[in-house]
């Protein structure tokens, strides 16, 4: 899994995570002053959450959860490989 298949730089959801939909909707939590201030981004086919919007910005949590949860393959980023590394040999 390559993490950047799912979210741009900034945080926001290219596809779901969960099952590789591109069918993405958002879904206005929060409005100020007529003005969309807070916004979940949900997956239009499993309907999880996969990202939430706030003043301008994406919340990096979901991007952060979607790496740690990420299943280890073989274009694992460095990142993942240093962790495997680190793990007692289990098999
Ligand atoms: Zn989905």
């Amino acid at each position: 899994m390559n993490i950047l298949d799912y979210y741009k730089d900034s945080g926001e959801p290219i596809k779901c995570l969960h099952c590789e939909s591109e069918n993405i909707k958002n879904k206005v939590r929060s409005v100020d002053c007529g003005y969309i201030s807070e916004s979940e981004v949900n997956c239009g086919d499993c309907n999880k959450i996969i990202g939430y919007w706030g003043y301008g910005f994406y919340d990096p949590e979901f991007m952060m959860d979607a790496i740690k949860n990420a299943p280890l393959t073989n274009n694992q980023g460095d990142e993942y490989e240093m962790r495997l590394m680190q793990k007692p040999n289990t098999f």
